[in-house]
């Protein structure tokens, strides 16, 4: 099978292991600038175009500050999230808010921050006047239902929970009208991990006749269209990654024979990606620490599901290279395995690789986004630490790895001493 290409040397994993243990999660900071730049520049052909870092997709402060100056917002959809934008600098309408199922809390802060709020529900419009009144500009998420066919990570439209359906976002978009609103965006988001431009592409003519509609009907010109996440990025040897310059013109395209021909221009597009701007440039680092023989043959690492649990979520590939054997034949099958006491803790199945020995280091591709994010303590897992690459070559750790005490933290053994 073809390879993937990888960032360091065995020498150089060995020299930061001395340091830092496996496991860790370590991101590639030239790599996440080049791939900002170069999606900055493609995207740039698209009025007021603007991209909203999903901060759930790696939410860490450090590679959120890397985004920002490269000239990203950011998309939170939870109290923390909004809090980690503000602790970097972000403020106002660089901070995007697309929650759903909100607490009065959240829109409260987002409030306080003066960022974009996007509602995901009617429903929201009495809420968010209630909890913390409306902000001048409102952006309300579309979800087409019938109309498009989503994927297996975000669920068929008509499915999926998120956003309003055609008839609530017109209704929507006219009591907020009448409460005196004056600025509007609107939202969608309907793939994710998808790989075909031409699916963003029907999303984004989808999205531009909807705007003309609205115009028509009502009378709004809207400020923004937000296009979402969703960008796939290739995990497999033999996919391609998306054309950055390709989408942009199709896009563009489709403004100016949408947007353009009926005297909109000026509508500003947004998008708010995730995996496509940091996922390539991540790798979990895990050392193999039990080789077993049964029924089938099993690689035992030192990270688990816990640390990165795509592969367990959905099914996802992800490539695996053996540091130091990237040239060998790949003559043996294995499962992959943390040490959860679940059996789809596995970060491959039947995966042909190089002869495994213990004490080798695996690499996990594309773990830079949706990776160490997720990760969780079921079954006392600790979460790995973070680590980044610098551009000039130092390594930095940019979250330690969580301890016992951590896991702790939120019991009150002096009282469970009373208790007893
Ligand atoms: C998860 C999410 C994103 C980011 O998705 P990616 O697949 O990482 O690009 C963007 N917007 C919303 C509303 C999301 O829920």
């Amino acid at each position: 099978m073809a390879n993937k290409k990888l960032l360091f040397t065995k020498k150089q994993i060995a020299e930061i292991m001395q340091k830092h243990p496996t496991p860790f999660h370590i991101y590639d900071e030239a790599g996440i600038r080049g791939n900002a730049r170069q999606f900055k520049k493609a995207f740039s052909i698209l009025p007021g175009f603007n991209e909203f870092f999903a901060v759930k997709a790696l939410p860490n402060p450090f590679i959120m500050g890397i985004l920002k100056e490269e000239g990203f917002g950011a998309d939170c959809s939870s109290y923390p999230e909004l809090l980690l934008a503000e602790k970097i600098g972000l403020q106002k309408e660089n901070i995007m808010f697309s929650s759903n199922d909100t607490p009065a809390t959240e829109y409260k802060k987002a409030r306080d921050l003066g960022a974009i709020i996007n509602l995901d529900d009617i429903s929201h419009i009495p809420f968010l006047e209630s909890a913390a009144g409306f902000p001048d500009l409102i952006c309300l998420r579309f979800n087409p239902g019938p109309a498009r066919k989503g994927n297996i990570i975000i669920g068929d439209p008509k499915e999926a929970k998120y956003g309003f359906t055609r008839e609530q976002l017109f209704e929507g978009y006219r009591i907020l009208q009448e409460k005196g609103i004056k600025r509007f965006g609107l939202h969608t988001m309907v793939i994710s991990n998808e790989l075909n431009p031409d699916f963003f592409i029907e999303t984004a003519k989808m999205m531009f006749e909807l705007a003309t509609e609205i115009k028509e009907k009502l009378g709004i010109k809207l400020e923004f269209v937000n296009l979402g996440g969703g960008l796939g990025i290739p995990q497999k040897p033999e996919e391609k990654a998306l054309d950055y310059d390709k989408l942009a013109a199709g896009i563009k395209k489709a403004y100016d024979e949408i947007i353009v021909k009926n005297n909109l221009d000026g509508i500003k597009i947004f998008m708010e990606c995730g995996r496509v701007i940091t996922g390539p440039y991540g790798y979990l680092v895990t050392t193999v620490l039990h080789l077993k023989h049964i029924y089938k043959e099993y690689v035992g690492c030192d990270a688990c599901m816990a640390n990165f649990m795509r592969p367990a979520l959905y099914g996802a590939y992800h490539h695996i290279t053996i540091l130091g054997k990237e040239n060998e034949p790949t003559t043996k099958m294995y499962d992959v395995t943390g040490s959860l006491c679940e059996n789809n803790d596995k970060f491959a199945i039947d995966r042909p690789l190089p002869e495994v020995r213990e004490g080798d280091i695996l690499v996990i591709h594309d773990t830079g986004a949706h990776g160490h994010a997720m990760g969780f303590n079921y079954n006392g897992k600790l979460r790995s630490a973070e680590l980044l690459l610098r551009e000039n070559g130092e390594v930095i750790q940019i979250r330690r790895a969580e301890t016992a005490d951590d896991y702790f933290a939120t019991l009150d053994f002096v009282s469970l001493e009373k208790f007893q």
